[in-house]
């Protein structure tokens, strides 16, 4: 059987390039040899930007819709005002491709730093609704830059929006060991979404007897995060919530250098996009400092995502082997890179 996987390729700004080398490194590696991965790559971010102004035009949306799946370094530069690559890149992608699912996975790995006291378990995924909340620009600025000046930024909760993904995180909890599903939200202020969400998460969830639920609110979240994150499994919530939440994840977590994530189209209409949690991290760029293992465990989601579950596993297996060996010498982007790709090859070959 001949296999191809279309990969559009988002390298992007600061280490961004630098880290999606060794992603790719990683994926050649893992996959067996009748799998054709045809890339194309993708020019945009701030060098980009700056050279021509564009940030995505449509042309280059329309021919990302030609691929599998999309690989992305990050996006951002400190030269570039703030808002014009997020919402004018990643967010019109988001939308454009309808990611509706944000999913986070946090996985605390053997010896992996982590700034909480005597190590808790932690094997969680934050389920993150992505498309809707108070992202999607819905608001506005009256008397600008006057004393008087007023900003609204509506919240946007859809009954469609909320019932899909939170079936999305009901099938995820339902597939995994524990079978439990906490929803996050603020129920208790923001009464009019955080009813919708509720109602919603409770309907659904009568579909799903075997999976156990309970709720938070996002301020009581943050400090059972940090006290007893080994109480989570799986997590949905609004988008918002959703992006402080999986920061604070990734920092217990052993650090945003191994946090994944993949924005998905759980319904495969458009491709869905995976990429490293962090930013392009401007102060490392071009030194060989960045650790690629965010990339790679990006890269094991989104071959999952395309039905390479053996293949993910493998690349998940190694990262864990790799985070478990080191003993704190330093190493540049590249050797981790070609470290995780050995251990991959070396597991991929059939006895
Ligand atoms: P963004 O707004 O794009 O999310 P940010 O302001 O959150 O960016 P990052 O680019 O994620 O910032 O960087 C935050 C800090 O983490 C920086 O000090 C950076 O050097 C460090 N960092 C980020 N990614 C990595 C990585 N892969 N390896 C090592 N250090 C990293
Ligand atoms: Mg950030």
């Amino acid at each position: 059987m001949s296999r191809s996987i279309r990969l559009a390729v988002i390298p992007g700004d600061g280490i961004g390039p630098e880290v999606v080398a060794q992603g790719l490194k990683v994926l050649d590696a893992a996959l067996p040899s009748d799998v054709k991965v045809e890339t194309r790559e993708y020019d945009l971010g701030a060098r980009r930007w700056h050279a021509t102004g564009d940030t995505l035009p449509d042309a280059e949306l329309e021919s990302l819709k030609d691929h599998d799946a999309i690989l992305l370094g990050a996006i951002g530069d400190p030269s570039v005002p703030s808002g014009v690559l997020e919402r004018g890149l990643l967010l019109k992608l988001r939308f454009a491709f309808d990611h509706y699912v944000n999913l986070r996975p946090s996985k605390l790995l053997p010896r992996t730093a982590t700034p909480l006291a005597g190590r808790p378990e932690i094997d969680f995924v934050v389920v993150r609704e992505g498309t809707e909340g108070p992202y999607v620009g819905n608001g506005g600025s009256l008397r600008t830059g006057t004393p008087a000046e007023v900003a609204t930024e509506v919240s946007l909760n859809t009954a469609y929006g909320v019932e899909r993904v939170v079936r999305d995180a009901y099938e995820r909890a339902q597939a995994r060991p524990r079978r439990k599903l906490t929803l996050v939200h603020k129920n208790n202020v923001l009464v009019h979404a955080g009813h919708l969400w509720k109602n919603i998460f409770d309907r659904v969830g009568r579909e799903y007897p075997e999976v156990t639920t309970d709720y938070l609110h996002v301020d009581a979240a943050t400090i059972f995060f940090v006290t007893q994150p080994e109480r989570f499994d799986v997590i949905v919530t609004d988008n918002l919530f959703g992006d402080i939440l999986t920061d604070l994840a990734a920092a217990i977590s052993g650090g945003i250098g191994l946090a994944a994530s993949g924005n998905i189209n759980p319904t495969g209409a458009f491709p869905s996009m995976f990429e490293p949690v962090h930013g392009s991290a401007p102060d490392i760029a071009g030194t060989g400092k960045a650790d690629p293992t965010a990339t790679v465990l990006s890269v094991a989601l989104l071959l999952r995502h395309l039905g390479y579950e053996a293949e993910a596993t493998r690349i998940e297996t190694a990262v864990t082997e790799d985070v478990t060996g080191r003993d704190g010498s330093a190493r540049t982007t590249d050797e981790i890179g070609d470290a995780l790709a050995s251990r991959v090859r070396a597991a991929s070959v059939t006895p």
